[in-house]
């Protein structure tokens, strides 16, 4: 009896890995060609995009379309981010062991997922009930104990635990948000997609150096349009 169990054991641990080791590969060539390729070097960053299992916060069904190079539907019309803006945007907030983060937009979780493989906690909101329910679901799941998720509309930011040193927000309003520059701590650094819905917006990072403002715009990106309740 013993016996079989060690064996039933192993013979699903061989499953399990054998299973890893498909989609780790993947990963793999996911951050060589669509991440280091395209200018992304900060160690941790890379890491993170190496360990977070991608094909579990995908639709049912389409896992081994997860490590292409573009955004996937998630339902409810909304998407998980194409690897690469991802990774970009996690290197333009300077993540590091001891920061604190707000996302705005939890979708899937997977931008959390990524954060929280660096930062000390991520706090992030989701706007479609659903959506949060399932992504808190997941990552509880997944063992991610340093990743809070809220039902709410992430205008006002989440004040209860500010100020912030990273925010990152992944879907796009017309405007950035006046609470969340206020919820920057010093030295924080804010990334957000601004522009009309359905246009091509511009990522902006806004940083606050003593007390002050700098806007700088990255690149143009495609994002799902912020809402409002
Ligand atoms: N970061 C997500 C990407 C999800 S797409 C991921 O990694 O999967 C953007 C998400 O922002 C959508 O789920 C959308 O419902 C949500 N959203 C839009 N407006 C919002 C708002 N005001 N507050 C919180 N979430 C919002």
């Amino acid at each position: 009896m013993r016996l079989y169990l060690v064996i039933l054991f192993f013979a699903m641990g061989g499953i399990i890995s054998g299973q890893d080791d498909r989609f780790e590969a993947a990963r793999n060539s996911m951050v060589r060609f669509q991440i280091m390729n395209r200018g992304v070097t900060d160690p941790a960053v890379l890491n993170a995009m190496r360990k977070v299992p991608r094909h579990l916060f995908v639709q049912k069904g389409s896992e081994s379309e997860a490590y292409e190079d573009y955004p996937m539907p998630i339902g409810y019309g909304q998407t998980i981010s194409q690897p690469f803006i991802v990774a970009y945007m996690t290197e333009v907030v300077k993540p590091s062991k001891r920061k604190r983060a707000l996302e705005i937009g939890t979708g899937s979780g997977y931008q959390a997922a990524v954060l929280a493989q660096i930062v000390d906690t991520v706090y992030t909101i989701e706007i479609v009930p659903e959506l949060a329910k399932e992504s808190a679901e997941r990552l509880k799941k997944l063992g991610y104990n340093n990743i809070i998720v809220k039902y709410g509309d992430g205008y006002q930011g989440w004040p209860d635990h500010a100020p912030f040193d990273i925010i990152v927000v992944t879907a796009a309003p017309d405007a950035i948000p006046g609470p969340l520059i206020d919820q920057l701590a010093e030295n924080g650094r804010l990334v957000i997609p601004v522009g009309a819905p359905s246009a091509v917006q511009e990522l902006i990072l806004v940083e606050k150096k003593k007390g002050k403002i700098e806007k700088s715009r990255l690149s143009f990106v495609r994002f799902v349009p912020f809402k409002r309740l």
